[in-house]
């Protein structure tokens, strides 16, 4: 199995060595450069763990199946409650993919439980002797999947900034709490755009990697373009539709939509992978909130992020360049230089338009659609009227379009990605509830407005002393890793 990139260097590469190089030297992605094929009637009656270790099997033959076992198995056993890929009916056609069942309560934990395991063997494999350490920019989600994944694996540490303005109180508590012997948390003086900025600056600052590695540190990243992140997202496409196999909703061969609240389209591109091995994929619906950069290149061709940037209430889709996109650019048109002067355009212009025929071959897989601010805890509220179920507003999102669409044409899935319980303040006003000013008052208000129970890593944090209370300028995120690895 080789990767190669989507700009054209880096060809037939082996899994551990994308994984571990992380983005290609010539700026573009790994990608598989044939996707294999298994035998997915076979998996009817297996479990979460077993479909998972056959789909990485084929995409990463060169890490051994005992290492993907165990991996796999201290990855989504224990730690995801005996709820790994859960689904839950709404209606005889309508599925909702519980996705934040994980250990930090966010769709993230699937990737960032796994990735950090096979990066630690990807090294092993390797033979390197050098730290790495995880530099992460977060809005809130992934700086404590990450934490969470990182914590006390051998070989790396994790660096984690956050803006002081920006995430909620709960997921500030999430990383200030952080255990581990590796890791370390800051808050940045300013809002994403500052602390990404920064950390930006910091991968490209020579000085400061010729520093660490006289030091023996080297940096790295645990962004989602990494393929290590993208893969472990197959998986639970295909154990969706063996569970709608084994329930009678469908004859196996038959097609499932799915829709994806979307961001920067790692998780829907994991959707075209699946589809790709053989699973039977009829639709994949993009959701995009307010920011709906994605939802005209669908129906148009043209990428154009010269637009305003909207704050919404889902966050983790409040992206304009959404990375991912560019293995599908890749897939779809099978042409590295047609994707090198798209992302130069992007890069220079802040936009590109791909052609008639390269348009025709995504539209043939993907559908899109965005839903504004306004209708979201509308959503919210609905969904909830209509079917007694409670979700996030990135889920919201994507029920939403589903909804406008009209009649479903046949089973769907949306991916649930965040849990209702973590953004307690939108949802309980979408409901008509006062929100109380103190998020554990929210969540427990929730909790009996529902009749449910919000995840035990959110209600465990009340009263968790920090461990983490620095706060630093952006300008100075360099500055954190050299503090880290004295001399
Ligand atoms: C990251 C995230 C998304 C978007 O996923 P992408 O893979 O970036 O498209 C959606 N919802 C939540 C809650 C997330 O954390």
């Amino acid at each position: 199995m080789e990767y190669r990139s989507t700009r054209g260097s880096g060809q037939g590469l082996d899994a551990a060595e994308a994984i571990l190089t992380g983005l290609a030297p010539d700026g573009g992605l790994f990608v598989p450069k044939k996707c294999p094929k298994i035998d997915l009637e076979a998996l009817l009656g297996k479990d979460y763990v077993e479909v998972a270790l056959a789909v990485l099997q084929a995409f990463l033959p060169d890490y051994s199946k005992t290492f993907l076992k165990e991996a796999l198995q201290s990855s989504y056993g224990a730690h995801f409650e005996g709820k790994a890929g859960y689904l839950t009916a709404l209606s005889s056609q309508l599925y909702s993919l519980e996705l934040w069942h994980g250990p930090t309560a966010a769709f993230k934990d699937y990737a960032l439980q796994l990735m950090p395991k096979l990066l630690v063997e990807a090294r092993r494999m390797l033979g390197r002797q050098d730290t790495t350490l995880i530099l992460v920019a977060t809005s809130g989600d992934t700086g404590k999947a990450a934490l969470e994944g990182f914590k006390d694996m051998p070989g790396t540490a994790i660096a984690v900034f956050y803006p002081n303005q920006g995430v909620s109180e709960i997921q500030k508590l999430q990383m200030t709490t952080q255990e581990g012997e590796n890791v370390a948390v800051f808050a940045i003086e300013g809002n994403f755009d500052d602390a990404q900025r920064g950390v930006k600056k910091a991968f490209g600052d020579r000085e400061l990697a010729d520093t660490l590695e006289r030091r023996g540190v080297r940096l790295s990243s645990a962004n989602s373009i990494n393929w290590g992140r993208l893969v472990p997202q197959v998986v639970y496409y295909v154990t969706s539709y063996l569970q709608l196999c084994r329930k009678g909703v469908l004859r196996f061969g038959e097609l499932l939509d799915f829709c994806v609240p979307t961001g920067n389209f790692g998780d829907i591109m994991a959707g075209w992978y699946a589809k790709q091995m053989g699973l039977p994929v009829g639709r994949l619906v993009c959701a995009s909130n307010q920011n709906n950069v994605l939802t005209e290149f669908f129906k148009t061709g043209h990428y154009n992020a010269n637009r305003p940037f909207y704050k919404t209430s889902s966050p983790s889709m409040d992206i304009l360049v959404s990375s991912n996109l560019e293995r599908l650019l890749f897939h779809a048109s099978g042409d590295d230089e047609a994707v090198r002067g798209w992302m130069k355009e992007l890069a220079e212009k802040g936009q590109y338009e791909v052609g008639k025929e390269v348009l025709a071959n995504i539209q043939g897989t993907f559908s899109a659609g965005y839903a504004d601010e306004e209708t979201v805890g509308e959503e919210i509220r609905r969904v909830y009227e209509a079917y007694g179920y409670l979700c996030d507003p990135h889920t919201a999102v994507a029920f939403r379009v589903l909804h406008e669409g009209g009649a479903l044409p046949r089973p769907t899935v949306v991916l649930s990605t965040a849990s209702p319980y973590k953004f307690c303040e939108k949802v309980l006003e979408a409901l008509g509830q006062q929100v109380p000013a103190d998020p554990f008052e929210a969540i427990g208000l929730l909790e009996k407005t529902a009749k449910g129970q919000a995840p035990k890593s959110l209600t465990s944090l009340q009263g968790k002393a920090p461990r983490f209370t620095q706060t630093l300028p952006a300008d100075e995120i360099a500055k954190a890793p050299l503090r880290l690895f004295p001399a």
